[in-house]
């Protein structure tokens, strides 16, 4: 397995769940032989948020993943949530392991699972939590690191949100690039999948996720999606993965001379543009503190509702004018507004400073 090729992402396809024999022969016959697939997942031991839904086939599906992927030469993958799970999957000869969103979410799973893998080389691709924490991914990654697996990959499969959005899960880009940050060397693949719940967008996440230079794509595929037993929705058929893959445009981080030369005159016009606004926001806010010094003097609120939404209502007219997007625009004005109001009241609260706000790590 070569998760870190730069001419070809590595990926992952299956069902979410093992269903029957022959749906798992089925499937892993026709994904070992487009080629394309280097890895076949299926889930036995299915963590539902909700009772009432498939749970998993158990044991038995883990004989059916293993023979089938001997009869038909591919690698297959399962998803473990506790430590029986591990000592399962190893012992029937399962390639390789992930651990869900929901057992990142738990320390305790994730490290029962990490002492568990004690003295293996399996190799463990590990999912963000549901929620947004950066930490409780870093943290599944360096348990499991601990325990002496080499080979750990990360997954990205978005955020779970109380909004409804047209995602399942917010993909909230920043949050992988800050963990390719924190470990340059662990590849990062994504899953579409479940970022986007249904099948329409996959595509669109697919590439976004190989844009970013990605290493990889986990991707649900189905014999039949629309008899799944479970995630329906978000399974594509075989043919339809096929066509996915032979369609998505595997950027490469080109160096040659002469795009050095081209990116490096637009980057410079960028640093160039980025200073003026840097300066430009630090002479805002010594505005704020004049704003605040009188507001103080006057005894007047901090927040006039009248005077946001105004500011508001303008800057999205004048974005607009240029080409930007209004959302983008209310995003960033929210930000900086954010940061005015809690330095306003800084300076008229002083010397209380109710506003220091640190953040915490637990
Ligand atoms: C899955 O891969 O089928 C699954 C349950 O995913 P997640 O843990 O990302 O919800
Ligand atoms: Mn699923």
């Amino acid at each position: 397995m070569n998760l870190r090729d730069p001419k070809k992402p590595f990926i992952i396809a299956g069902p979410c769940s093992a269903e029957t024999e022959e749906q798992v022969f089925s499937i892993t016959q026709k994904l070992a032989a487009s080629g394309l697939v280097d890895l076949i997942r299926a889930g036995v031991w299915k963590p539902r948020t909700r009772p009432g839904n498939f749970e998993g086939i158990g044991h038995i599906g883990l004989d059916w993943m293993v023979r089938a992927g001997k009869e038909y030469n591919i690698k297959v993958a399962t998803e473990v949530a506790n430590a029986n799970h591990v000592e399962e999957a190893l012992k029937a000869g399962i390639d390789a392991l992930w651990i869900g969103a929901r057992t990142v979410s738990n320390p305790f799973s994730v490290q029962e699972i990490a002492d568990a893998l004690k003295g293996s080389n399996v190799p463990v691709f590990i999912k963000n939590a549901i929620n947004p924490d950066l930490n409780l991914w870093v943290g599944a990654i360096e348990r499991i690191q601990n325990s002496g697996i080499k080979k750990v990959t990360a997954i990205h499969r978005g955020f779970s949100s109380y909004q409804k959005t047209r995602y399942r899960n917010e993909p909230l880009w920043n949050i992988p690039i800050r963990l390719m940050q924190i470990f340059p060397d662990v590849p990062i693949m994504c899953d579409p999948s479940h970022i986007c719940g249904n099948t329409e967008y996959i595509p669109y996440i697919a590439q976004q996720a190989l844009d970013m230079n990605m290493d990889g794509l986990m991707i649900e595929t189905h014999p039949d999606p629309e008899n799944a037993w479970s995630d329906k929705e978000q399974q594509l058929t075989p043919n339809e993965l096929i066509d996915l893959l032979n369609n998505l445009n595997n950027r490469v981080q080109s160096n040659n001379e002469s795009d050095q030369y081209i990116l490096d005159e637009l980057r410079l016009k960028i640093d160039e543009l980025d200073e003026l606004m840097v300066n430009c926001l630090a002479k805002r806010f010594q505005v704020v503190e004049d704003i605040a010094a009188f507001k103080k003097h006057r005894n007047l609120t901090v927040l006039q509702i009248n005077r946001w939404s105004e500011i508001l209502q303008q800057r999205v007219a004048e974005g607009k004018a240029l080409g930007l997007r209004a959302e983008f625009i209310v995003e960033l004005l929210e930000i900086i507004h954010n940061e005015s109001v809690l330095k306003q009241s800084q300076i008229i609260n002083q010397p209380h400073q109710v506003n220091k706000i640190q953040t915490k790590n637990h």
